[in-house]
């Protein structure tokens, strides 16, 4: 980088592609490119190969004929051999960096029974309001949800459908914490998505306080896609990440450095119509250690 480059801003600019795509296999790059692909569809699947990818690796480590004796994979996980009847589930480092578990809790009403059922997730989609924040978003995520009507709850105890409220909580909080705000939302009236343009303030540092008070996380915002575009069929993405104490603007095959208060821009827009269609769509979020 020259320093006429760092007074502008600019770190990269038109990269041959070849260089970005040097290493980045042929179906991820037909996703990637074959049309329109939603980028939180596109970080699951890519987590998803990521998975398959490592634990083709595992097996193949395991079946070869120096492994002999349960041993330490790379990861530095215990892993058993093939003939062992009991067998523990890889951990990856997705796993280990992305993956949270959620309590999905139900208690019917009728005889307070309390049914728990864990999930994992590696992100969490939530639901936007106009002139909100993350925070006010992510506990309506975490509320408590009503069962009735049309809803009701088949209560085993009770051993019929019966009124029931539901609700979720944090049991594991992960390393890194991806959220999604979902700001295409299915319109039935016209029978297609709408972009959702909603002003959603997120913080540099959040709390992540669900229902369960054992767990309480501090977290670090490091990365923010964007989706700029006003339509949801089409559009285009560019990320901003944290790197060292500055953070960088990537689009397509242009590095731009930025300063910290240009991520307000992407807050979105408390007026239905707005020039500015730069819009946070999936934030990025890493644990930090309390003091
Ligand atoms: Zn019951």
């Amino acid at each position: 980088m020259d320093d006429r480059a760092e007074e502008s801003g600019v770190i990269w600019k038109d990269a041959p592609e070849s260089t970005i795509h040097a290493d980045v296999p042929k179906d991820w790059l037909d996703v990637a490119t074959g049309g329109c692909v939603d980028a939180h569809e596109f970080l699951n699947f890519l987590l998803n190969e990521i998975v398959d990818i490592l634990e083709k690796e595992f097996s193949t480590v395991k079946d070869s004929p120096e492994s002999t004796s349960p041993g330490r994979a790379a990861n530095g996980e215990v892993y058993h051999l093939a003939n062992e009847v009991r067998r523990e589930p890889l951990v990856t480092w997705v796993h280990k960096n992305f993956q949270g578990i959620l309590t999905n809790e139900t208690k019917c009403l009728m005889c307070e029974t309390v049914t728990a059922k864990d999930e994992t997730f590696l992100d969490l989609s939530i639901d936007i309001e106009q002139n909100s924040s993350l925070t006010s978003c992510l506990k309506s995520f975490f509320s408590t949800e009503i069962l009735n009507a049309e809803d009701k709850f088949f209560c085993d105890n009770c051993c019929s459908l019966q009124e029931a409220q539901k609700r979720m909580k944090i049991k594991k909080a992960p390393q890194i914490l991806v959220i999604h705000l979902k700001r295409f939302k299915f319109i039935e009236q016209l029978s297609q998505h709408k972009k959702l343009s909603y002003r959603v303030v997120y913080p540099m540092e959040l709390k992540l306080s669900s229902a369960s008070h054992d767990v309480d996380c501090e977290y670090s915002l490091f990365a923010v896609v964007v989706h700029v575009g006003n339509a949801a069929n089409h559009g285009h993405y560019v990320s901003q990440i944290k790197s060292g104490d500055h953070w960088l603007s990537f689009d397509d095959d242009s590095v731009d450095k930025i300063q910290e208060s240009t991520l307000q821009t992407f807050y979105g827009s408390s007026r239905e119509y707005s020039r500015n269609s730069d819009h946070g769509y999936i934030l990025f979020y890493e644990s930090v250690a309390k003091s």
